[in-house]
């Protein structure tokens, strides 16, 4: 099912692309936005993501922010991509 509306994606705001995420960002052990680690129990879970890739099955991944959200922002915008 190709989603052509973009009306109905998520809410979640500019949450990157999961290809471009690393194996931690994508288990929610570090910060998907700014790639900081997050101990147990800390960080804001923004809940169960579903993806499709091109090639590939369809699975879930996990992100979670950190709880600091203006921390973040500056860690996010000194991280080079
Ligand atoms: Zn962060």
């Amino acid at each position: 099912m190709i989603n052509d509306k973009p009306g109905t994606t998520m809410t979640v705001r500019d949450l990157p692309p999961v290809s471009q995420l690393t194996e931690q960002q994508q288990r929610g052990w570090h910060c998907v936005r700014c790639r900081a680690p997050l101990s147990p129990g800390s960080g804001i879970d923004l809940g169960e993501k579903r993806v499709t890739p091109a090639e590939g099955a369809a699975y879930s991944w996990f992100p979670r922010a950190c709880a600091d959200s203006a921390a973040c922002r500056v860690r996010e915008s000194e991280t080079p991509s």
